[in-house]
């Protein structure tokens, strides 16, 4: 992948991961970007299908595009950060990811987001006050 699409990619999320917001700088591991729709489905490598992810939840979404929601039980589409909007489908209530929508719920699921290491990590940074972060907040 090119350097100046990899720059685009990184500047457009605020070196955050697009499905879960953690910050890079708070993350030993370095974020990866995601092909939205993987290329084993004919994804692009383009702006359109190419979000920052860290490195557990594109390990964890690996070529999926759905899962099934845990609430209904069908199958549902993943979250897209190109086309959807962060905020209609999460929410954060305290150190835990909840999902507002189908699409939440099965992303939360899928990408295993509320893993227990990922909670225990959130809750020590919001101790320290750098998280959530405030400049994705709705409104700001
Ligand atoms: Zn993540």
């Amino acid at each position: 992948m090119d350097a100046v699409l990899e720059q685009l990619v990184w500047r457009r999320a605020s070196a955050r991961c697009e499905y879960c917001q953690l910050a890079q700088l708070h993350s030993i591991l370095p974020f990866e970007i995601d092909h939205v729709v993987a290329r084993q489905h004919r994804g692009r490598t383009a702006p359109a299908n190419l979000a920052l992810a860290c490195y557990y939840c594109n390990r964890y979404k690996g070529p999926n595009l759905s899962g099934i929601d845990p609430a209904s039980h069908r199958m549902v589409r993943l979250f897209h950060p190109r086309r959807h909007k962060w905020h209609a489908h999460f929410h954060w209530e305290g150190p835990v990811l909840v999902g507002r929508t189908a699409i939440g719920r099965t992303t939360i699921e899928v990408l295993q987001i509320n893993h227990s290491d990922a909670i225990a990590a959130r809750q020590a940074l919001i101790e320290e006050g750098v998280f959530p972060p405030r400049q994705v907040r709705r409104g700001r």
